[in-house]
């Protein structure tokens, strides 16, 4: 059974905000480019040791390109918000190379745990050494999973990306109409059943949310596991846009959802404050 709502487009997003997730995607397609002597090495049966894939794959990154992501990522904060430009000069005091393998092991796992303990000792941000690590990590992981697209292609359906672990929150329906989870960490992509959820794989209690005026995106929600997925239609935009993107500029749709009684997933490891 399909219900469908009408619900009046909000904007949520602050224009300053937005300008620096589009500085920051910039900079991350950069870095990608840059990304030189990466190497991922699969232990074991990908498909018989199950999802998600890259936490259990050995990466192997120049760690003084990691450094380097993350002092640019640092660099531009910086010019947006003169305060963290003292924390800017304290955070590259910190980053040995331990520090710096750690961030980035615990970054994969998106470990927050690990992450809250390292900010409270160091009497900063709760939120800043995450964002950092997981930032300048991302490139690295979407390069992996390039890498790792033929494993990938064999593994079922799961519940969240099989390659870093995110929860499937965001679709994209492509050229042919189908369905195409999208994930906008690693950037991985992988076709589902139009009408089925994405967590449970439930049919008969998906209820797709629509949201007036804006023709081109709608919510699947379920009644079963109260998860939702975001899906943008993306032969409806006039230009190509990352995913990523699109999953911050769709934020009014993680409102919606959550507004309903939908979602509330713990925080997943977007990063974002
Ligand atoms: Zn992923
Ligand atoms: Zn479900």
């Amino acid at each position: 059974m399909k219900v469908v709502f009408s619900m009046a487009k909000m904007n949520v997003l602050d224009e300053n905000y937005e300008k620096l997730q589009q500085e920051i995607q910039t900079l991350s397609e950069k870095w990608r480019r840059e990304i030189s002597n990466l190497s991922v090495n699969c232990i074991g049966d990908a498909a018989e040791n199950g999802s998600p894939i890259l936490p259990q794959a050995d990466l192997s990154i120049d760690f003084s390109q990691y450094q380097l992501f993350i002092e640019e990522l640092l660099h531009l904060l910086g010019q947006n918000n003169e305060g963290m430009i003292h924390l800017a000069d304290k955070i590259r005091g910190l980053l040995t190379i331990d520090v710096l393998q750690t961030w980035f092991e615990e970054a994969i796992v998106v470990n927050h745990f690990y992450f809250n303990n390292y900010a409270d000792e160091n009497n900063l941000p709760v939120w800043l050494p995450i964002f950092l690590a997981e930032q300048a990590a991302r490139p690295f992981l979407q390069e992996a999973t390039v890498r790792l697209e033929p494993q990938l292609k064999e593994m079922n359906h799961a519940s969240s990306c099989p390659s870093c672990g995110e929860p499937a929150r965001f679709a994209l329906l492509n050229k042919k109409g189908k369905k195409e989870l999208t994930c906008p960490r690693c950037l991985h992509a992988w076709e589902e059943k139009k009408i089925s959820c994405a967590h449970c794989g439930s049919e008969d209690e998906l209820v797709i949310l629509k949201v007036e005026g804006d023709e081109s995106a709608e919510i699947h929600a379920c009644h079963k596991c109260k998860g939702y997925t975001k899906v943008i239609d993306s032969r409806k935009m006039f230009k190509k846009e990352s995913p990523t993107l699109l999953d911050v500029k769709s934020i009014h749709l993680d409102y919606i959802a959550q507004e309903k009684g939908f979602g509330g997933l713990e925080d997943s490891g977007k990063g974002t404050h």
